[in-house]
């Protein structure tokens, strides 16, 4: 490992002078469990790491009638144990699939959602996940992207709780000195000052448009730029919307889903009135599947409709050479999702 300078800073407004704009040169630290593998192998080499998990205002979730608010160093499990987001199954279910308790208990959200990708030549040290297009074409790329891989990012985001949170609608809060709009006036609870007495910015944005495809080489899978971090994540509070994720894995343990879907549906009088449906583990970003919507609005839940939404979403796959097979598996994911969310049998186990 490479040697760093370390900070843990206790209040947002001290993360100011800690960042350089530089691509690398900064890490942050949360629970460690993706940073820490790839900082031993080199893979990621900064000149200095800024623990974020001392900053108070970072952690726990809060709920009121508008939504849940999670901090972004909040564990895991804190999150499986926490009633407020009983109310949003898709969620637990995602964290549940994760099934390791040392990764419940050591990982938090926001490094959850900011892991870099489970490519596994970018993890050998093949270079940058944008650098390896041809790489993954001509090599193995079993577990590479079905969709959105026509660019050099052929990777799967591996989130697999993102995928839940998008269809719920979540949405962000980052701050950075070069985020968004300034925070005016005097400094709130836990809101970003600088050390200098000026405001840090602070942007909130659908996670949504949070994940990009990378086009160039250090051009990173989310929308941060070097300098900002991600504080807290916002489930808006829908009592109608029910929802579900469905992963397909090979095995019981911790290993990442071949496929996944999580879907949100509002049903009205049998009839669904409102769908998302977004899949994981199956393009460089939670890929949203308007296709899918599409199909399951203005139908009953049955197990025809969620097959026809399931084929929907992956009627313009474009798989490589080697992973025609998850095709299938993100179909039966979408059309199981729907079912679960619905509050039917899924057929599967
Ligand atoms: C053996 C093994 C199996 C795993 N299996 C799974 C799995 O099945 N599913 C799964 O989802 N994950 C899995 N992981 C990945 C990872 O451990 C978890 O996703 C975990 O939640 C990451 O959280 P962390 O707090 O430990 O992140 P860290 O390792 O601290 O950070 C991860 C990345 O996010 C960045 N980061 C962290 N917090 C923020 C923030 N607030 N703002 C901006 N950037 C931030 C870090 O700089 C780093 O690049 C696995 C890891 C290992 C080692």
């Amino acid at each position: 490992m490479k040697a760093f300078e370390y900070a843990a800073p206790r209040r947002e407004s001290e993360l100011a002078g800690l960042f350089s704009g530089r691509p690398g040169a900064t890490a942050v630290l949360a629970g460690g469990t993706d940073l820490v593998g790839l900082m031993k192998k080199m893979i990621v080499a900064p000149d200095r790491v800024v623990n974020i998990k001392e900053i108070a205002s970072l952690y726990g979730i809060s709920a009121d009638s508008a939504g849940v608010t999670v901090g972004a160093v909040t564990r895991l499990d804190e999150m499986l144990d926490s009633a407020d987001l009983d109310a949003f199954p898709a969620v637990k279910q995602a964290i549940r699939g994760i099934n390791s308790m040392q990764l419940q208990s050591q990982g938090t959200i926001g490094g959850e959602l900011c892991q870099r990708p489970r490519c596994w030549y970018f993890r050998n040290g093949c270079g940058l996940p944008t650098e390896l297009g041809r790489m993954v074409e001509r090599g193995d790329n079993r577990y590479h992207a079905i969709f959105g891989n026509r660019g050099p990012a052929k990777y799967v985001s591996a989130s697999r709780i993102a995928p839940a949170l998008v269809a719920l609608g979540a949405s962000v809060r980052i701050v950075g000195p070069a985020s968004g709009e300034a925070v005016e006036g005097p400094p709130k609870n836990g809101a970003p000052v600088a050390q200098d007495g000026n405001a840090l910015g602070e942007a909130i944005m659908p996670l949504a448009d949070f994940f990009v495809t990378p086009r160039a080489p250090h051009q990173g899978e989310t929308v941060l730029d070097p300098d900002q971090i991600v504080t807290h994540i916002h489930i808006p509070r829908d009592e109608q919307i029910a929802s579900a994720t469905y992963e397909v894995r090979q095995s019981e343990g911790p290993e990442y889903p071949l496929a996944a879907a999580a879907a949100a549906l509002r049903i009205e009088a049998g009839v669904v009135t409102e769908a998302r449906i977004v899949l994981g583990q199956v393009a460089p970003v939670p890929w949203v599947s308007e296709a899918a919507a599409a199909a399951i609005v203005g139908q009953a839940v049955t197990p025809e409709s969620a097959r026809a939404a399931g084929e929907a979403a992956v009627a313009r796959a474009t798989p490589l050479s080697q992973n025609r097979y998850k095709v299938q598996l993100a179909r039966v994911s979408v059309e199981r999702a729907i079912l679960q969310a619905a509050g039917l049998e899924t057929g599967g186990f």
